[in-house]
């Protein structure tokens, strides 16, 4: 049986790639370096997928920030204000990612989202009145070419034009429908160049259509698709959906001339009652999602192999079944060969995504024998010892605990208003309060601190002077800008929830397990193994250090329950809502421990709140907010009325949701907006969001430095909404990978507008 893969992580098995990007970004190589070290790790991926068999690899899903971006590129969406810097390709193509700050001129970036139900970030292409589409193919060409020239036949892979129309940001009068013959046409020419080539597979990915579709989505889909494949020539169009089934509009799918459509067999809860009630037609391969993309546990080659034969058998016609990833492997780290820190007894549990390759190549050896042959298969036997055992995960302590959970748990008492109004005289702070969102610049000699800890090079005495020092002039420097609640800088944090894990039993965690997010910056999510829970204070120490340096509120800073675990690696064995429950018991420790500690500001980080919302509406409730919601109570539910909690929500995509996170029953919320349209302000009003608010005033993923007035305006567009007693002024988000210099002009000017705001 033939097998495939959707995508492969582009960053390098050591983040060759982000280390070049940000080299080339300092000006420290050449733009030919670093085109030299993208195409070096392209052959290295590409040889990686061949030696292991794989029959359907892919092509043109190397990016050196984001593939939608690549795309608009492709495309020609390039708006004006980048190509007025007239710079090369290469650096409008950063320019409209990252930002541009230099002798061109000053523009901000694009704004960022949230890929569907992930951790990885896209750039909102934006397409102007006088956008002109027009297709541009060289690096899709280019890369399909490379691979050739190294004996490798590749399927070059694209963004599908139904996807990209509903990503796309139309700035101006103009929308989908001005924009659609454009779009097809150019979708077109691309096919007919893939003819010209000899390229015998294109695989155009259309996640979109997982969502709730309109019938106004199913006519574009049909409207476009019509169309392209009347000139599909010899090009075999591959139809790659992922991150759930397509309930609506499977049946119009299969009766397409696709060549392959790609189905999601591990989130895509439907996809088989699907394939099984309307079939499948027979000319057509099915790419069965089965290896999933997105977790790291090994694969159950019995139930895989089981599914698999069942796909197969699911309508009268033998269904042609090829087998492939759930999604892009990018979602997974690269390998597992690092990780020599983790014992064996763990490792035979997981797959990476090189080792997600083998799982693809066993599979598709194993699905053409017969079943009893199976069973002999030394592939098989290795494969099923694994699951035979029971793992140890269990701590009966932790389920009684979770068992008895009270309803009054998930209740803070006195009501929100009431508290409110106590915080202000306790804390006695100024209108619009000024603040960060918690973490100040991490340097190069910060994270060679904590590396050199790590590889026990220093003490532990050392390494905790060295922090407290660091702690000691971020207060200074706070103090000297003029905040108004001050923060301890997260200097011991690698990463807000890494560092949770590892203080947390029932985690592992990973040395080299990097995970792309967005552009280079890469997280390495723990992973859960087990029951979690709280053996010590994590942060207590820290906190009070900090606090004993002033006489401002010192926030505490706290990763919440719904974070940590939707950027962990989950378990498989339980019930993600039974995992957020007791990361929200140990959670709830902490706060306690804080607050007995004398820190009366507490932020509850749920920045990956909004993330793993399910992308059906009508499964919001049922599947996540009735539960994600509560366990956040839980966390602070215990506090006094005089603790102001705090949350922070990266991306103020939360319109729709807004009664659910006013609901989180925090005091203060704050989160990213500068990067978005500010429609959010309009709903938190309608909603009478109680909730005060601190709505970013400035993007801090790029390294742009806001001017005064730049950030009064975006408080005024803000009072406009928001009345002046709810408003705090605070950046988007962390600032730990800001440079010190920028950081300090931005927050000097952020504190100089709250001024100006004041005294109006
Ligand atoms: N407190 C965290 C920080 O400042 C929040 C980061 C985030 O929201 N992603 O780094
Ligand atoms: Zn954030």
């Amino acid at each position: 049986m033939q097998t495939s893969v959707i995508g492969f992580p582009r960053i390098g098995t050591l983040r060759e790639l982000k280390f070049a990007s940000e080299k080339y970004f300092r000006g420290e190589i050449s733009s030919q370096e670093l085109l030299d070290t993208a195409k070096n790790l392209r052959k290295i991926h590409w040889t990686t997928q061949k030696n292991e068999g794989i029959d359907f690899i892919p092509s043109n899903d190397f990016s050196f920030y984001d593939t939608l971006l690549d795309t608009a590129a492709a495309l020609g969406i390039v708006p004006r204000r980048y190509k007025e810097l007239n710079l090369s390709g290469l650096d409008t193509y950063f320019a409209m990612a990252r930002g541009y700050q230099g002798e061109s001129g000053d523009v901000k970036a694009l704004a960022m989202k949230k890929w569907f139900n992930t951790n990885y970030h896209y750039i909102v292409p934006e397409v102007e009145d006088d956008t002109v589409i027009k297709l541009s193919a060289d690096k899709l060409l280019n890369e399909y070419k490379e691979a050739k020239e190294l004996g490798i036949t590749t399927k070059p892979v694209i963004a599908g034009p139904y996807t990209v129309l509903k990503l796309c940001r139309f700035t101006e009068n103009k929308g989908i429908d001005d924009f659609l013959d454009d779009f097809i046409a150019a979708y077109k020419e691309l096919i007919a160049l893939c003819n010209d080539n000899n390229i015998s597979w294109l695989q155009l990915d259309e996640p979109a259509l997982v969502y709730d579709l309109s019938d106004a989505d199913k006519a574009l889909f049909n409207k476009i698709y019509d169309e392209l494949l009347k000139e599909r020539g010899n090009c075999n169009i591959l139809l790659q959906t992922y991150f759930g089934d397509v309930r609506d509009i499977y049946e119009d799918i299969i009766n397409k001339p696709f060549a392959g459509v790609g189905l999601d067999f591990n989130e895509g809860r439907k996809t088989f009652e699907l394939v099984e009630k309307y079939g499948f037609s027979a000319g057509k391969l099915l790419f069965a999602g089965v290896v999933n993309g997105k977790n790291i546990w090994k694969n159950n080659y019995k139930k895989t192999l089981d599914l698999i034969s069942s796909i197969k058998n699911a309508c009268d016609n033998n269904i042609n079944v090829v087998i492939s990833t759930s999604c892009s492997l990018l979602h997974v780290p690269y390998t597992l060969k690092h990780e020599d820190k983790l014992a064996d007894s763990y490792k035979i549990h997981f797959s990476f995504a090189e080792e997600k390759l083998t799982e693809l190549a066993e599979l598709g050896v194993l699905a053409d024998k017969k079943q009893d042959k199976v069973k002999s298969e030394n592939a098989y036997i290795d494969n099923q010892k694994v699951f035979e055992e029971e793992r140890n995960c269990h701590n009966a302590e932790v389920k009684e605990r979770l068992a008895n959970i009270k309803e009054e748990d998930y209740v803070r008492l006195p009501l929100r208003s009431e508290r409110q109004k106590l915080q202000k005289e306790k804390l006695g702070l100024p209108e619009f309060p000024t603040t960060t969102i918690g973490s100040f610049p991490q340097t190069k000699e910060i994270k060679a601190e904590r590396a050199a800890y790590r590889k026990n090079e220093i003490s532990e005495e050392e390494y905790t002077q060295y922090i407290k020092k660091q702690i000691a002039d971020c207060v200074k420097w706070q103090e000297e800008i003029g905040l108004d609640v001050l923060v301890h800088g997260e200097y011991e944090r690698n990463d807000m929830v890494e560092y949770f894990g590892e203080a947390l039993e029932g985690y592992l965690f990973t040395q080299k397990a990097w995970v792309q997010s967005y552009g280079t910056r890469c997280v390495k999510p723990p992973v859960i193994w087990g029951d979690v829970y709280r053996k010590k204070p994590m942060t207590v120490d820290w906190s009070v250090y900090a606090q004993s340096l002033t006489n401002k509120p010192m926030k505490g800073m706290l990763t919440g329950p719904v974070t940590i675990l939707n950027w962990s690696f989950p378990r498989e064995d339980i019930t993600i809502k039974e995992s957020i429950l007791q990361i929200a018991l140990a959670i709830r420790d902490e706060v306690l421990d804080l607050e007995a500690a004398g820190i009366k500001v507490i932020q509850i980080d749920e920045a990956a709140l909004r993330e793993k919302l399910p992308l059906r509406k009508s499964d919001w409730y049922n599947e996540y907010l009735d539960f994600a919601i509560p366990a956040f109570r839980l966390t602070h539910s215990g506090v006094k009325n005089d603790t102001q909690i705090h949350t922070h929500m990266c991306y103020s995509e939360f319109t729709d949701i807004i009664p659910a996170i006013d609901d989180m029953d925090a005091d203060v919320i704050t989160f990213e907006a500068s990067r978005s349209d500010l429609l959010i302000l309009d709903s938190l009003r309608e909603n009478n969001f109680e909730t005060e608010v601190g709505p970013g005033v400035y993007d801090i993923h790029s390294p742009r430095v806001p001017s005064v007035d730049e950030i009064v305006n975006a408080l005024n567009i803000m009072l406009t909404k928001i009345s002046r007693d709810k408003l705090w002024v605070n950046p988007d988000c962390g600032l730990k990978t800001r440079g010190v210099k920028e950081t300090d002009a931005s927050l000097r000017n952020m504190v100089e507008a709250a001024k100006i705001i004041r005294n109006r």
